[in-house]
């Protein structure tokens, strides 16, 4: 018998998720706990979890195996952040102060700011420059629990540009312990000097970007702005089925700041996640409940704009819709790099049990990129990816806020991040 590469011994509670039968035609997870949990890990997966007596004969240990005491922690899945803006250059806290002082985001754009101005950022920035800010970014994803985020582009918008943006995706995702799963966003917004000819822009991103980066392997997903002023629901359809034929999973930045109908465009085009959904109707609850498209909340852009706005998560999941949560980290909207955060505003305003809220942050983000049979568990058989975290009680991780409860990230069954405490 090979011995294992790590032993997570004693873990006061190790959460893992079992499936139960379909309800409303989705298969369903629940949370289950184990009190003095063991987890093995060997070549970066999991391969057994339960209690020492359960764990301990069937693997063997030698002096090359790492041992890890959980005795006064909670281990759970690495979280899994599926709607992320990473690949910006320049911050925008000029534009958090002007927000402060009563300007709002709509007022901030038409002045040149918003996404218009991190699209200036993005194209004056070299690919290395670009690089050296998003691995800073990456670096305090893993210090939150993240072990894998969704990463867009979109403040390229231009063929050279996005496709530097996905470049920059693609080198650190091989370079960082980060994983990346990415997503071109061509439509986040139509650029500067295509206002007057906007349908030269959706060509551009139909004949030329989609094609080009669908035939380079640069994104999996393809997402689009469909919002009152950025990109109406016709265009979407245009653009999201372009994206489709050429091999492309679909998003949408859907029913965010208006009710457009993206949403049931997404239920339509059968795409895989449908995020934001802040002003959802009934009708659109219902079209979710009946397709299999994930709802994609995002609570921290509610939050961060100063709406109360948040979109229907209770009646959602009651229609059995599957939620996840993501952070939406971008540096206009959701200056968050936080799920934890992003769980406890869940349970807040949206009335999700910390149980639902630790589900959408790990497998059910798992499941909005299309890899929930890979992360965001812990049975045996998954990805080694794994936080400890400095609480007695996953119900912690929501309840604490504004602090950072991670203590240990393994991802691929290795360390990566390790808090250091000092020494007292
Ligand atoms: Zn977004």
């Amino acid at each position: 018998m090979k011995s294992i590469d790590l032993l997570i011994t004693e873990a006061k509670q190790l959460i893992y998720f079992s499936k139960t039968d379909a309800t409303h035609g989705n298969d369903t997870w629940r949370l289950k706990a184990i009190t003095n949990g063991y987890v093995a890990i060997e070549d970066g997966h999991v391969v057994h979890i339960g209690s020492e007596d359960e764990v301990l004969p069937l693997v063997q240990i030698d002096s090359g195996t790492v041992t890890i005491d959980a005795h006064d922690k909670v281990v759970t899945p690495g979280l899994v952040d599926s709607h992320t803006h990473p690949v910006f250059h320049q911050t925008r806290e000029h534009e958090f102060e002007m927000r402060v002082q009563g300007k709002s985001y709509e007022e901030i754009a038409a002045a040149g700011g918003g996404i218009r101005s991190s699209v200036r950022g993005v194209r004056e920035a070299s690919k290395e420059e670009l690089k050296s800010v998003v691995r800073k970014r990456l670096d305090r994803f893993l210090s939150v629990g993240t072990t894998t985020i969704e990463a867009k582009s979109g403040y390229g918008l231009s063929l050279e540009d996005e496709v530097k943006s996905l470049e920059v995706i693609r080198e650190l995702n091989d370079e960082h312990s980060l994983e990346m799963i990415p997503t071109f966003l061509g439509a986040h917004e139509v650029p500067t000097e295509y206002r007057e000819k906007r349908d030269e822009y959706i060509q551009l991103v139909i004949k030329e970007m989609i094609p080009y980066v669908a035939e380079n392997g640069l994104a999996e997903f393809c997402d689009i702005f469909c919002e009152q002023g950025v990109y109406t629901v016709s265009e979407a359809r245009r653009i999201l089925s372009a994206a489709r034929e050429a091999g492309l999973r679909i998003k949408l930045h859907a029913d965010q700041l208006h009710l457009t109908g993206a949403t049931r465009l997404a239920t339509e085009l059968q795409a895989v996640s449908a995020d934001h959904l802040e002003c959802l109707d009934d009708e659109g609850i219902q079209a979710m409940a009946s397709s299999k498209t994930i709802a994609g909340l995002l609570p921290g852009a509610v939050f961060f704009l100063g709406s109360h706005r948040y979109p229907p998560a209770r009646k959602l999941l009651d229609a059995g819709t599957r939620v996840c949560l993501a952070t939406d980290f971008n540096p206009g909207s959701s200056m968050t790099q936080s799920l934890p955060l992003m769980m406890t505003l869940g349970c807040l305003f949206m009335k999700m049990t910390p149980e639902e809220a630790l589900m959408a942050s790990t497998i059910f983000g798992a499941a909005s990129i299309c890899r929930e049979e890979v992360i965001g568990n812990l049975l045996p058989g998954y990805r080694a990816d794994v936080v400890l975290w400095d609480a007695d009680d996953y119900r912690q991780i929501p309840y604490y806020y504004g602090v950072n409860l991670v203590n240990t990230v393994i991802k691929k069954g290795k360390v990566v991040f390790k808090i250091d405490h000092g020494q007292n």
